[in-house]
């Protein structure tokens, strides 16, 4: 569907997902970690094993960025949520530690939630940092909005303006259903696993391949926490 030269280089630097590595593990420590439980403390001891896991483990996915972890697509606000992921981990396990396998699922909970408070500061304060620059931005004149104007470039144009980046590791389920203007002439709607998502690129941008034609189009993923829409950038036609 895509032109051959384009479509090997952006495949060059294909990495593979370690989502189903960290879940695999999560589930092989949550029953080990159930079953110890019990031994040593009964029933509120499996408990407590089995909340140290979960806890421990879905904080360290987080820091991971697996896929299914729906961190935010801005970069500053991803590293805050991976710092929360990481001490949301710590502090499940530590507080398990200080409550022994008796209390331990109660003090567990209590630091996982404490580390997931330090997430959402974290990335709050991210987030207010990045909307002052945007709106300095739009008051720069920048278009806020989808617009028809995209720049279609010539294939080498377009991969050197696209130089760099990496294979796409966000999670693009929240942008399911909106539409892009792509360098084809059309718009399209995006679908998470229909729509071709080429490259991650710097400033919150991604190449998307055209589902009908050879044409590949740069986006700009608008908004700051929440999704905002796609702005597209320029394109190129093979
Ligand atoms: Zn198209």
């Amino acid at each position: 569907m895509l032109d051959h030269r384009l479509a090997t280089q952006f495949a060059a630097a294909e990495s593979p997902s370690r989502e189903g590595l960290v879940i695999a593990v999560v589930i092989v420590a949550c029953l080990l970690a159930t079953g110890v439980g019990f031994g040593a403390g009964g029933l509120l001891g499996a408990f407590t094993g089995f909340v140290v896991a979960m806890g421990t483990g879905s904080g360290l996915a987080i820091m991971l960025g697996s896929k299914g972890t729906d961190l935010s697509p801005v970069q500053p606000v991803r590293v805050g949520q991976k710092v929360g992921g990481l001490s949301a981990a710590g502090a499940c396990l530590g507080g398990a530690v200080l409550g022994g396998w008796r209390w331990g699922w109660a003090t567990g909970l209590v630091g996982y939630a404490l580390g997931a408070a330090v997430a959402t500061i974290l990335g709050w304060k991210a987030a207010h940092s990045i909307g002052n620059q945007v709106a300095g931005e739009q008051s720069a004149g920048l278009p806020a909005t989808e617009s028809g104007s995209l720049a279609v470039v010539p294939p080498g144009d377009f991969m050197a303006r696209t130089a760099g980046g990496r294979p796409n590791q966000m999670n693009t389920t929240p942008y399911d259903g909106h539409p892009f203007h792509c360098a084809c002439g059309a718009i399209h709607y995006f679908e998470t696993g229909s729509t071709e998502v080429l490259r991650e690129l710097g400033g919150m941008r991604l190449v998307l391949g055209c589902p009908h034609g050879n044409a590949v189009t740069c986006v700009k993923v608008r908004g700051i926490l929440r999704f905002a829409g796609f702005q597209s950038l320029f394109g190129t036609q093979t």
